[in-house]
């Protein structure tokens, strides 16, 4: 038998035969294709992946995110039955976390579904090994959850959806798409222009050569989510990379062993990701009929539920991981690090008041 055909060789027969394609459809064909796409082999997380999480930083991420949930919970007036849903939950960590400190709220395990979206196979198998306790059930569908109120926490899972690109020339804009010269995949414009109106308020007056990033898909997961929320009450929390007011400006990344990569030069083999527009989710929450708390900062969120007294109390309990414990608080909070490059989004049904947000 022959060696199948690398994804690279799959992705330029495809730009042969139909000619060049949008960076959505590469971005998918990279990250999800079902043999070779990056988040279809092994596990990318952790210390000897690609990148490292927020929740694989330090347990306290997770706790904090369990307390956020209970008291929602809480504020929904304890149901008896409710869905917590997380979307790309990694090797499970925050999850793992999350609930250890959920349990010491009487009712809440039993009263919780837990319910995850995951398309890697071998994640899969370690969240099973490490949340099985919690009877967890993971699904295809984004929305297909029980008539119950509905929780869902999404880290890190909104950047990994396929974004489009459009630049600006002249009056009008192009989509950006992938090609082939010579052999070599390049990045070029789409002819078929599209008039400024069919681009969201906030950028239609950019100069020429800007970019603008949409992401369908995103909103196409927030919309249905929202949805269910609607009817059936509850709220979404989303961190992510990302910036609170829609704007022009470049963010396809690709990351491979920690480091920064080129998105065309090996399909499958790196990360490839773009910044959250949360703005644009917010205003697809909003249109669903869901209120929408103000973008926080993950510094900001962490600090207002509490992040630098659980790291005290940590270091107090266990003086040989004070070090430890103050360097995760730096990685998570500093606005050098993650504390304000990444933000909190957080949807939710009326009448409820999210922690962590004012
Ligand atoms: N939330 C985890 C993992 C973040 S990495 C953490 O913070 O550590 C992104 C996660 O989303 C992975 O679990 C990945 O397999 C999953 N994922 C990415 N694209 C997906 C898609 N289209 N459908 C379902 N899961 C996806």
């Amino acid at each position: 038998m022959t060696d199948p055909l690398s994804l690279g060789d799959l992705i330029d027969r495809q730009i042969v035969h139909h000619g060049p394609m949008s960076i959505a459809t590469y971005m998918g064909l990279c990250l999800t294709h079902p043999r070779s796409g990056y988040y279809s082999g092994t596990d990318p997380l952790g210390a000897g992946g690609d990148f490292i999480t927020a929740p694989e930083i330090s347990q306290m991420f997770g706790e904090l995110i369990g307390f956020f949930v209970v008291n929602l919970w809480q504020q929904l007036g304890q149901p008896k039955s409710f869905t917590l849903l997380e979307l790309g939950p990694g090797r499970g960590t925050l999850m793992q976390d999350a609930l250890r400190v959920a349990a010491r709220a009487e009712g809440f395990l039993d009263a919780c579904h837990l319910q995850l979206f995951e398309a890697n196979p071998a994640l899969r198998a370690l969240q099973r090994e490490r949340l099985g306790q919690h009877s967890p059930y993971w699904s295809d569908e984004i929305d297909a959850v029980a008539d119950d109120p509905l929780i869902v926490v999404a880290n890190e899972f909104f950047d990994a959806l396929p974004i489009r690109q459009f630049v600006r020339v002249g009056d009008n804009w192009h989509e950006r798409q992938v090609g082939l010269i010579d052999g070599r995949r390049v990045l070029g414009l789409s002819p078929t222009p599209l008039p400024a109106a069919a681009m969201p308020e906030a950028v239609r007056n950019a100069a020429a050569g800007e970019v603008y990033e949409a992401n369908l898909a995103a909103a196409d997961v927030m919309q249905r989510l929202a949805r269910r929320i609607a009817t059936h009450t509850g709220a979404v929390l989303a961190i992510d990379y990302g910036y609170d007011r829609t704007q022009t400006g470049e963010t396809l990344q690709a990351v491979q062993n920690h480091g920064f990569a080129d998105p065309l030069a090996e399909p499958g083999a790196a990360d490839l990701s773009a910044h959250v527009d949360f703005a644009a989710l917010g205003r697809v929450a909003r249109a669903e009929g869901l209120s929408v708390a103000p973008v926080a900062t993950q510094r900001d969120f962490l600090g207002r539920l509490g992040i630098v007294e659980r790291a005290s109390a940590l270091a107090r309990a266990n003086p040989g991981q004070s070090d430890v414990l103050a360097s995760a608080l730096h990685r998570l909070t500093d606005s050098g690090q993650m504390g304000t490059l990444f933000k909190v989004l957080c949807v939710h049904s009326d009448g409820l008041e999210p922690i962590g947000f004012s």
